[in-house]
Parts: C-alpha cells; sequence; structure tokens
C-alpha cells in the first residue's frame, strides 16, 4: 500500500488509481532556453524513483513531462542569438535528453512540446471562451477566475486574499485583477500562431491543461513539480481543467522542495547557477543522483561539495560491499544452512518497502541500502558461504538499485582498460586466422557496443573510443 502527501488535501493519503494498476503521471518540465539547472534535475531525478517505485510494485506508469518550447525566454533568446525558438528548442531538448540519460532518468512516455499541440492549445480556449469561462479583450484572451468556485483549493487561499496582491499591469486590458492571461496578442517580428483571437501566442499555464487533457485523459491520478509552481501555475491549471473538462484534474499533487547552492538561494544575480551539463564533468552523474535522493523530495536540499563528497563515499560502501558479495560467489556452496541471514536480508527488503510506501522516503530507503551494506560485510567473514544467501543478497541489491536508479557498478568499472582491448584484438586477430569468423565478429561487436572501432592499417588492426 502506496501513501503519499497530497498537496491538495495537505495530508498523507492511500494511493488509489483511477484504472486498476495503472498510474497517469504528469509532471511539469522545463522551459528549453538553456541547459538544464540542477534545480530542474531534483524533480526530474525524485518523480523518476516514484515511477520505478510504483513499476516495482507492478504498476503500469504512462509518465507525461511537457518542454515549453514557447515563451518569453526562448523569444529573448532568439533575438540575442539570430536564431529560430524552434532551432532552439530542439537544440536544448537534445541536451536535457543527454543530461537526465546521464543521471538514469528513465524516458518519458511521452515528452510533448506546445509548438506541436497549437491546435489543441487553440481549441480549449475557444472551448473556454463558448463555455464563458474565458473572455477576449484587446486581442488577449483571460481567464475568469471568480467564475471558478473553488479557485486557491490547491495553495489553501482564499479568492479575497489573494485579490489583494493582484494588479492589473500596463496594457492589460482584464475585468478583473485576478484573471489570468490563456492567450498573448503577438507582437511585432515575435512568434505567433493564427487562432480564432487573432495572432498571438498561449499563456504559459494552458499549455500543460491541454497537454495532459490531451495525453493522458480529464482525470489524471498523479500530477507533480516543484513547489514554485503550486501558484499560480498548478492553480490556474486545475481552474482551467476542471472548469473545460468538468471533472476533477488530477488526484494526487506532489511537489518538491528547493535546492540551495551552499545555503543560498540559487539565483542568476548571485552567479551561482549550476548546469548539470557542466557539473557532470566533474562529478560522477550516479554519486549526483544518489546525493539528491539521500534527501526526501519534499524537504529542502543543500548543494554543496563536503555533502556531495559525502553521498560519494556513501556510495562507494554500497558498491565495495556489492563486489565483495559478487567475488564470493565463486567459492559459495550449497552445503551450509544460513536461513538466518536470509531472514536478515528480507527484513531490510521489508523496511526498504516500508519507507518507500510512507511518501516515497528515499532518504530512509538509502539508510536501508547503508544496512544491507553492513550485514553483507559481516557476512563476507562468515567462514563459508551458502549459494543462497548470495543470491539472495545480489536480488535485494538489485532491487535497491533499480528503484533508486543507481547502478550497483561505476562506469569506469565497466569501461575495458587499453591492455584489455589489445588482449581482445589478439584474440580475434587468432580467431580469423584459424577461420573463425563468428567469434572473430563477436569481439568487433562487443567492442562496437562499447564504443571501441577497429580499424584495419598497414600496421594491424588499431582501435579508437568513440
Ligand atoms: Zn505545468
Amino acid at each position: 500500500m502506496i501513501t503519499l502527501y497530497n498537496t491538495l488535501t495537505r495530508q498523507k493519503e492511500t494511493f488509489e488509481p483511477i484504472e486498476p494498476g495503472k498510474v497517469k503521471m504528469y509532471v511539469c518540465g522545463p522551459t528549453v532556453y538553456n541547459y538544464i539547472h540542477i534545480g530542474n534535475a531534483r524533480p526530474a531525478i525524485n518523480y523518476d524513483v516514484v515511477r520505478r517505485y510504483f513499476e516495482y510494485q507492478g504498476y503500469e506508469v504512462v509518465y507525461v513531462s511537457n518542454f515549453t518550447d514557447v515563451d518569453d525566454k526562448l523569444i529573448k533568446r532568439s533575438k540575442e542569438l539570430g536564431e529560430s525558438v524552434e532551432t532552439i528548442a530542439d537544440r536544448y531538448i537534445d541536451a536535457f535528453y543527454e543530461d537526465v540519460g546521464a543521471l538514469n532518468v528513465k524516458k518519458a512516455t511521452s515528452n510533448p512540446r506546445v509548438m506541436n499541440h497549437m491546435d489543441d492549445i487553440i481549441k480549449f480556449i475557444k472551448e473556454l471562451v463558448d463555455q464563458g469561462n474565458a473572455y477576449e479583450s484587446g486581442g488577449d484572451v483571460y481567464f475568469r477566475t471568480r467564475k471558478f468556485e473553488d479557485y486557491g483549493k490547491l495553495s489553501h487561499q482564499s479568492l479575497n486574499d489573494l485579490k489583494v496582491g493582484a494588479r492589473i499591469e500596463q496594457g492589460e486590458q482584464k475585468e478583473d485583477a485576478l484573471d489570468f492571461t490563456l492567450w498573448k496578442q503577438a507582437k511585432p517580428e515575435e512568434i505567433s500562431w493564427d487562432s480564432p483571437f487573432g495572432k498571438g501566442r498561449p499563456g504559459w499555464h494552458i499549455e500543460c491543461s491541454v497537454m495532459a487533457y490531451h495525453e493522458l485523459g480529464a482525470t489524471i491520478d498523479i500530477h507533480a513539480g516543484g513547489t514554485d509552481l503550486q501558484f499560480p501555475h498548478h492553480e490556474n491549471e486545475i481552474a482551467q481543467s476542471e472548469a473545460h473538462n468538468h471533472a476533477p484534474f488530477a488526484n494526487y499533487w506532489m511537489h518538491n522542495g528547493f535546492i540551495n547552492i551552499d545555503n543560498e538561494k540559487m539565483s542568476k544575480s548571485l552567479g551561482n547557477f549550476v548546469l548539470v551539463h557542466d557539473i557532470i564533468k566533474q562529478i560522477d552523474p550516479d554519486v549526483l543522483r544518489f546525493f539528491m535522493i539521500s534527501v526526501h523530495y519534499r524537504s529542502p536540499i543543500n548543494y554543496n561539495v563536503e555533502l556531495v563528497e559525502a553521498a560519494k563515499s556513501g556510495l562507494e560502501r554500497v558498491r565495495n560491499s556489492y563486489q565483495a558479495i559478487e567475488e564470493r560467489e565463486a567459492i559459495a556452496t550449497n552445503i551450509e544452512d544460513q536461513s538466518a541471514y536470509i531472514e536478515a536480508i528480507d527484513d531490510i527488503l521489508k523496511q526498504f518497502e516500508a519507507v518507500m510506501n510512507d511518501d516515497f522516503n528515499t532518504a530512509n530507503a538509502i539508510t536501508a541500502w547503508y544496512d544491507l551494506a553492513k550485514l553483507a560485510n559481516k557476512y563476507i567473514l562468515e567462514n563459508t558461504t551458502s549459494t543462497a544467501v548470495i543470491e539472495r543478497f545480489k536480488e535485494v541489491y538489485k532491487i535497491f538499485s533499480d528503484v533508486l536508479g543507481v547502478p550497483l557498478k561505476s562506469k569506469e568499472s565497466d569501461m575495458l582498460l587499453d591492455e584489455q582491448v589489445e588482449a581482445l584484438i589478439e584474440e580475434r586477430n587468432k580467431a580469423r586466422q584459424n577461420k573463425d569468423f563468428a567469434r572473430a565478429d563477436e569481439i568487433r561487436d562487443d567492442l562496437k557496443a562499447q564504443n571501441i572501432i577497429l580499424e584495419d592499417t598497414a600496421q594491424g588492426v588499431r582501435f579508437k573510443r568513440g
């Protein structure tokens, strides 16, 4: 039984899917005008763990996360660089896949883009206007906030509280300061689309309502994102979707905490912006991931060198104990009855599941992993080792690794050393001399899989790393 903290009700609730065995999940994604920063990596990793844990529990997860590829920041960048908005978006979408791929984040079921859903967005806005939930004014379209009585239910604010802070900006022709933009009239020379309201582009909030509806239907199980998105973004998504669909938008809302850099808020002005693309050249991405999940997703996380170092040694401890277990496998036998160890391993697995069932407490899940490592280290001091115990250790290590998305071996340890490659080339030469072409091809393909390319030269076979 999985429980999770629902921002909507401000309490932990038992997860009940809409369709048995299935989880429909929507996570607000990045604006693709630059490489992602470490603050974007946090939801990517944490909700990937949520997904993996649901999958481990036997659920099919449909995981949708959008790319915001039309917005002010992109338009600004496009002017600065003299490139189209689309070219810039394409570049940073590729970079996003590269960066989160390095962090071992599974690919989403789909990553819808605003540009590809423009017709759906326009249709949705048109329907809101026809229903009386939105109105055109001065070339823009606004949502009639007061008409949606539940407005404020996610961020737990009343319309009257909100009214105090609301203002009508210059150039806006709203009926009410609380109304928000669904469609913006195009400024000269800006990217724009034709619509029944004239040339323009969508406001930010509408894209998520439309793409969630399009990809997942009127009601989804879990909607997730950073805590800063609760208001106004998610509040506005609820208003648009529920007014349009006449159905609850999301049954559970999950929000992850902030990330600070050396106890300071990350901001452009402080110059402490950490881009994932840069940082993973200095820090092993597995370590970065392990660090991110060492704190519960709802708590703030502080990023600094010492804490990342601590995560690195923690991960090494886990990996060293796993390696020791693997090495013991060769000399394990079937004769010893060591069922007490099997029971102890299973207790740790139960502990892991209990803490993950409790709002995905990865911090405590890592503690369970350390307990497993401690038990493994104790076990290898035994004089005799049993195959059954070794197997059970390996199975549970693999479960922890798969759910948390942290590989049991570092990529470097998988990399073939130069002398190992030379030995394989030598073996391949012999295989060819013996006309064992199948083996020769197999070696070439194995090397290719590791990005090692063989080249025939006058001096014999050389290799290069791709
Ligand atoms: Zn969103």
